[in-house]
């Protein structure tokens, strides 16, 4: 009969130093010693991710995304190599495996990477001979064999791929708090951790800032139905468990989350006639540049204005290519703030509820807070408002929702 298999991952806090990294390899060897197959996937040790990426900058401003990768893949490296003599050292048999020796197949884009394909054999032979696997986070293989990376926080997103490619019985994602909570509790003091939370909720609340999972690794876990289950690695409390289905708390909004990565770009006097917005966005397109929220003003004397969000880091390429092309997009001017920040609230439960949008805007008018731009879907709110304003507006909202109770 098969084993029971089951895929951890920690995060860099997780295995920080010595100590940690013997915490880590403990708890694994517990689940070991209890018949299960156990997967480790690891990020970089604390914040080394961001140590080398200053270093690639001062070295070179713009460095080629390729180079950018083979430097970051060292950093998971470093972390399951010093793993695999964690467990030799408690006698324990395990191996490190980098995404090449794994085979992990990912989409050609540098620094932004989709995992394609996993081919399981060399694991699968690892763990027949009862060895504990221990594999690189964030990292993948392109066709041209050069290595990738999935994005920052992208190793949650490789341990649910090997859960789902190894059918494994749930992918456990340990980290430096309890679990999921109703906001980053950094910034909101009185968030409450969730028991449970659904995947599309899960998705959304990544999608729009709480860094806590990566959005990818939960768009995984619900394509292949994957238990996914957010905790400590420093405690054995219970931890959130992120599954398809949990009303039993029937809460109408789950948790709050906020985004500073967003700039606002306005395109002033815009021909009010058909193709303008296509020709404006397609150009964008061609930038690579994902626009998120889209306002346009009514036309008034022939012109009107279409505002939009796109992701900051992805600013200066949106703007060099409006700039070349105003003239023939037929366009006054170009308004750029990259001041502003996303705040969202997100929950099932609103489907079937109204005025729940109308809460949120009465709290923000109450804690005098402008509401730049407004979208939303079935299940959740976003605002825009000034940066400085977030985390005032976070707790406003969390206080106005009773999330705490
Ligand atoms: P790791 O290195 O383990 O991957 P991350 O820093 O990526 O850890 O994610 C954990 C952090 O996510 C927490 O320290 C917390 O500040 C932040 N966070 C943001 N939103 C939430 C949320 N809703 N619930 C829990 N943590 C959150
Ligand atoms: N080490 C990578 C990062 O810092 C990946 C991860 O931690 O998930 O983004
Ligand atoms: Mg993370």
């Amino acid at each position: 009969m098969r084993r029971r298999l089951i895929v951890k991952k920690f995060g860099g806090t997780s295995v920080q130093d010595k100590e940690r990294i013997f915490r880590v390899a403990e708890r694994c060897a517990a689940d070991y010693r209890d018949g299960a197959d156990v997967v480790v996937v690891l990020s970089a040790m604390g914040k080394q991710t961001d140590v080398l990426i200053d270093m690639a900058h001062d070295i070179n401003p713009h460095p080629p995304k390729r180079e950018l990768d083979m430097l970051l893949v060292t950093g998971e490296q470093i972390s399951v190599a010093l793993m695999g003599m964690a467990f030799s050292a408690l006698g324990i048999p395990a191996v490190s495996l980098n995404a090449f020796q794994v085979a992990m197949h990912t989409t050609s884009v540098y620094g932004n990477a989709r995992v394609k394909r996993i081919d399981t054999e060399r694991i699968q032979h690892e763990l027949e001979n009862r060895k504990i696997v221990v594999v690189t986070g964030f990292q993948g293989m392109n066709k041209y064999d050069d290595f990738t990376t999935l994005g920052r926080g992208g190793s949650d997103t490789t341990a649910v791929a090997l859960a789902a490619a190894l059918r494994a019985e749930k992918c456990e994602i340990f980290t430096d708090v309890d679990g999921v909570y109703t906001a980053d509790p950094r910034i909101v003091k009185k968030a409450r951790k969730l028991k449970e939370i659904t995947y599309g909720e899960m998705l959304d609340l990544a999608t729009l800032g709480a860094g806590v999972l990566h959005n990818r690794s939960v768009e995984l876990a619900k394509k292949y139905n994957i238990p996914l289950i957010v905790r400590s690695s420093l405690n054995d409390s219970e931890g959130t468990t992120i599954k398809e289905d949990t009303r039993v708390e029937g809460m109408l909004v789950s948790g709050v989350a906020a985004d500073k990565n967003t700039t606002r770009i306005s395109v002033i006097g815009l021909e009010d006639r058909p193709g303008t917005a296509f020709k404006l966005f397609d150009l964008v397109a061609k930038a690579h540049v994902n626009v998120d929220m889209i306002l346009q003003s009514i036309g008034r004397d022939g012109t009107k204005d279409i505002t939009f969000t796109i992701p900051e880091d992805t600013e200066d390429e949106c703007v060099a290519i409006l700039k070349e092309n105003l003239k023939r997009l037929r366009a006054h001017d170009l308004d750029v703030n990259h001041d502003v920040a996303k705040v969202s609230i997100v929950g099932a439960g609103m489907m079937s509820a109204p005025g729940v949008a109308a809460k949120m805007f009465e709290c923000l008018y109450n804690a005098d807070i402008n509401i730049n731009m407004i979208s939303t879907s079935e299940i959740r709110v976003t605002v825009l408002i000034d940066e400085k304003d977030t985390e005032r507006a976070m707790n406003a909202i969390h206080d106005a929702f009773g999330l705490d109770e």
